[in-house]
């Protein structure tokens, strides 16, 4: 029995643990693939304090060092439930079955898709979702990011730099980006703003040739010869297995206010896939804190 199991080994759900651990609790943190979450993909973090360069890889690896340095479990399981039994949580994996006094959702977001046919089948061919991860592989080449966020334009800067040629498609001709992160993309010569477009089809024999997009405003479609595809239009919520477990809002984010308590006693939420309003290594740090505290305050006044 875990005084506190943390669903997630983010940035959200490792600095959870640290505070935990530093509360002199017990803790588990079941993370399903590698700790970091989304921040690995992240080539240069300029706006968390203290450092003005960071790699987003460089940050997850000193995180999750310094949760084991505490003394936090760390193991490498996807949570696919969690239930109450007599008070008692009960996290089922895939492998197996742990119990806790209390619960900390962590578990971060997953990349959304266009949806566009074919889309599934040429990941790996020409479509991706990371571009620190498969930029290398467009070197010298013409590429399209879509997306007008933060990680769009970042992806578009990114790319800039390596490939010939970028196309930012983005539905709008307003970003969710920050100014100062549009005004650099701006500045670069091989980068073309294809604004108030949407992707309609993707056009590829083996690997993707083109796509075709389509202006929002008069209908037009125009062909963009491409051979990469960065989608970077937002992420969902990993909250489906928790359904049935907390409140959920119609995106599918955990409801719970700065407080991080959720609409279950002793289940906890921090980071991204907490209903909030700002996204970012530092919000989800900072959620972190909060679950932590308030899980060892729970676990205090349940205790015998
Ligand atoms: P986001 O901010 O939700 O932006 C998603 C973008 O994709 C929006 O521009 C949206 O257009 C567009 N979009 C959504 N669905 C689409 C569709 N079906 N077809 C075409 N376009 C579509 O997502 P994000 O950029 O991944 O960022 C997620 C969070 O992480 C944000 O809070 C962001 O600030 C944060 N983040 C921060 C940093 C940083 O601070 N360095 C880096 C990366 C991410 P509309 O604008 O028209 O809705």
């Amino acid at each position: 029995m875990y005084d506190i199991i943390v669903i997630g080994g983010g940035p959200a759900g490792l600095t959870a643990a640290i505070y935990a651990r530093r509360a002199a609790r017990s803790v588990l943190v079941l993370e399903a693939l590698v700790c970091g979450g989304q921040i690995i993909n992240t080539p240069d973090i300029e706006n968390y304090p203290v450092e003005a360069h960071l790699a987003g890889y460089d940050f997850a690896t000193r995180v999750e060092a310094q949760a084991r340095g505490l003394g936090a479990e760390i193991v490498f399981e996807r949570a696919v439930e969690v239930h109450d039994e007599g008070g008692v949580k009960v996290v089922v994996t895939e492998k197996g079955r742990y119990e806790g006094r209390a619960v900390i959702l962590a578990v971060g977001s997953r990349n959304r898709k266009l949806g566009l046919p074919e889309e599934d089948e040429l990941v790996g061919r020409g479509v991706s979702y990371c571009a620190t991860c498969d930029g290398a592989f467009y070197r010298k080449k013409t590429v399209a990011v879509v997306g007008g966020g933060n990680t769009a334009l970042e992806d578009a800067l990114y790319l800039a730099d390596l490939v010939d040629k970028v196309f930012l498609v983005h539905r709008r001709d307003a970003f969710r980006a920050e100014e100062a992160t549009v005004a650099r993309l701006r500045e670069k010569p091989n980068v073309e703003f294809v604004l108030n477009a949407v992707p309609v089809r993707l056009v590829a024999e083996q690997n993707l040739l083109a796509i075709e997009v389509k202006d929002v405003k008069d209908g037009s479609v125009r062909t963009l010869e491409v051979s990469g595809l960065f989608v970077a239009v937002g992420r969902t919520p990993e909250t489906a297995a928790f359904r049935d477990l907390v409140a959920l809002d119609a995106a599918g984010c955990v409801v719970a206010g700065e407080d991080c308590h959720t609409s279950a006693p002793g289940v906890f939420v921090a980071g991204d896939c907490r209903v909030k309003p700002l996204r970012q290594l530092v919000t989800a740090t900072a959620d972190g804190a909060m679950a932590a505290t308030e899980a060892v305050k729970f676990v205090q006044s349940a205790a015998p």
